[in-house]
């Protein structure tokens, strides 16, 4: 049996007349960017993630760029982020001229540990970055009672993890201004790039529209040093048409973890995904760890299995960040997960069968 790492088709081939009838709406408005298809997406995805305001903008890694903008974060200023995460997430706070302070994860679940993170701050943290990392929510609780008592903001990257909770709150609705992708491949994926500003607090919300559009409100009439970081009107209406099936596509994605609970248990040198206390997880991925992780991938592939790794390099050891200094060994959790992780295939529609087989194939590995 042949079982991709991702598949699109159970979730495109029975959309497919309303994603044309979309286009076809988009195509014959002639009107194609920042228009009544963003506005309603903005509503109705503020609507899905239980917060006040939604800002469509051009991908996730711009969405995490303004939310730490439009929070003056800036030149001078560190920001906690987690030691492994995909680079996205540094990259935002080195874009916005800023200094990324990494903490190691909990090793059961990747996320960040927040027992961690005290130790790391120094006069001049400004903001935290929880990554919801996989799909599992982070322990938000402590998250922000510990930036509440230290005078931080907290900003969500929430490109995994649409419609996660920690212990009944949303990611994505607890930071003061958090970010998510809409690339095809997330959770909630659009057919190109895409990606929303989500918060709480409408003054930022409205700083966030001013800044996706050239830092201006009134066309030709610029305020502030803006981007152009729009979201089209294209995308928009086809995450419309998507938005509906991503609480039925999430039970699918649970069901499908829980089949490889069941059919990989007991599995020696195989470490399976653990969920916190009080954490939901929507399993953008379902990762397991092993020492014997490149001969497995093989293995698998020879079986015509696929799987990827997220991420092999972490952050810290990128050629893009030689210039913060860190050593190999600098952070080993971080480093032990980029070398044990494996990540099997999970997608909507994906059936127990197909599950048995990638199990069957692992147990014949072991
Ligand atoms: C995908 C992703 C991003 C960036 O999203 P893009 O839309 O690709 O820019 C940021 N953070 C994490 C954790 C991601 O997985």
């Amino acid at each position: 049996m042949n079982i991709p790492f991702l598949s699109f088709e159970p979730q495109h081939a029975p959309l497919r007349d309303a994603m044309t009838a979309a286009f076809s709406r988009v195509y014959d408005s002639y009107w194609y960017v920042l228009g009544g298809e963003v506005k309603q997406f903005e509503q109705e995805y503020a609507a899905f993630n239980q917060v006040a305001h939604a800002v469509g903008v051009a991908n996730g890694l711009d969405a995490l760029v303004l939310a730490l903008r439009v929070l003056g974060v800036g030149p001078g200023d560190e920001v906690i982020v987690p030691s492994n995460t995909y680079i996205a997430t540094w990259l935002a706070v080195t874009q916005v001229g800023a200094t990324p302070v990494p903490v190691e994860p909990d090793p059961a679940t990747s996320n960040l540990d927040p027992t961690l993170i005290a130790a790391a701050l120094t006069p001049r943290t400004r903001a935290i970055m929880p990554v919801h990392l996989y799909g599992q929510a982070c322990r938000m609780t402590e998250i922000m009672a510990l930036a509440a008592q230290h005078n931080l903001y907290v900003v969500e990257d929430n490109a995994q993890s649409q419609g996660a909770a920690f212990e009944g709150g949303l990611t994505g609705s607890f930071g003061h201004v958090n970010g998510t992708s809409f690339y095809p491949g997330k959770n909630l994926g659009a057919l190109g790039d895409a990606g929303a500003v989500t918060t709480n607090d409408a003054g930022l919300a409205h700083k966030v529209q001013v800044l996706r559009n050239y830092g201006s409100q009134q066309k030709y009439y610029n305020e502030v040093v803006g981007y152009n970081s729009r979201l089209d009107e294209l995308q928009a209406a086809l995450l419309r048409v998507k938005l509906p099936h991503l609480s039925e596509w999430t039970h699918q994605r649970q069901q499908v973890a829980a089949w490889y609970d069941q059919h990989l248990a007991g599995i020696a040198d195989l470490r399976l995904p653990a969920v916190a206390e009080g954490a939901t997880h929507v399993y953008h991925l379902y990762v397991v760890h092993t020492p014997r992780r490149a001969a497995l991938q093989e293995h698998l592939t020879a079986q015509g299995i696929g799987s990827l790794i997220h991420y092999p390099v972490p952050p810290h050891l990128q050629q893009a960040y030689q210039a913060l200094g860190f050593a190999l060994g600098s952070f080993p959790i971080a480093e032990e997960l980029a070398n044990t992780c494996l990540s099997l295939p999970m997608w909507p529609g994906m059936t127990e069968a197909h599950v048995a087989a990638v199990a069957d194939a692992i147990r014949a590995f072991h």
